[in-house]
């Protein structure tokens, strides 16, 4: 059992554990609606104990909306029935450049405080025999985004995905993210953010890696 004062430096540190997100055995045994209802009970508990007056009409619909939220929005991430259908196509036009999707909206929460993580992924590969779909990629990004998480911990998970599917270990992920735990409380510092990149294949090169660098640094259309 950790004491109060580890909890805290552990959060502010942002220790990551596992690639994967840890999940009970039993994380979906339940329906949606069944973790909405029991959500709303206890983020009314939670209200309530704070001193709010859950009889306002203002105050009233708020553990629902805060429930429905999670589950069906911030956090649908975490079920892996909503996990985007990947599906890859045959690299007809032998096309064996790099490929980057850029400026993918992040929109996460930091494992450690439900804080919202607000940022951009970057997205390249070298395709071999197989390409995706560019949206596909978009998807697969907000699905892990949608969970609570940590920065490291979701660029390694695009990219494994990335690389599975597309049969080729030359795939590189970077996030550029503003993590509100860090500007909004703690060291309460607003202007600071955080990369972080993840690479396997030809971008352990430090060439093929300046190529990518160079293309997500130049002005968005
Ligand atoms: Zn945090």
């Amino acid at each position: 059992m950790k004491s109060k004062e580890e909890i805290i430096k552990a959060g502010d540190n942002h220790f990551s554990t596992n690639i994967k997100t840890p999940l009970r055995l039993d994380a979906f045994n339940k329906s949606d609606d069944e973790k909405i209802k029991n959500i709303q009970h206890h983020f009314k508990m939670i209200m309530e104990e704070m001193g709010l007056d859950l009889t306002d009409d203002s105050l009233s619909g708020t553990p629902y909306r805060v429930a429905k939220m999670y589950v069906k929005e911030l956090f649908y991430g975490l079920n892996p029935i909503n996990k985007p259908k990947l599906s890859t196509f045959e690299n007809k036009y032998s096309y064996k450049k790099m490929l980057v999707e850029q400026n993918i909206t992040i929109d996460s929460a930091c494992e450690h405080h439900f804080l919202p993580i607000i940022g951009y992924a970057n997205v390249a590969y070298i395709p071999k025999n197989k390409v995706i779909g560019l949206s596909k990629i978009n998807r697969l990004v907000d699905y892990y985004a949608r969970r609570p998480q940590v920065q490291e911990r979701l660029v390694i998970q695009i990219l494994n995905d990335l690389q599975t599917v597309l049969e080729t270990k030359d795939v590189i992920v970077s996030v550029t993210a503003k993590h509100l735990c860090v500007s909004s409380r703690g060291i309460k510092d607003q202007s600071s953010f955080t990369t972080t990149l993840e690479y396997g294949g030809c971008f352990l090169d430090t060439e093929t890696r300046k190529e990518f660098l160079n293309i997500i640094n130049q002005q968005t259309p």
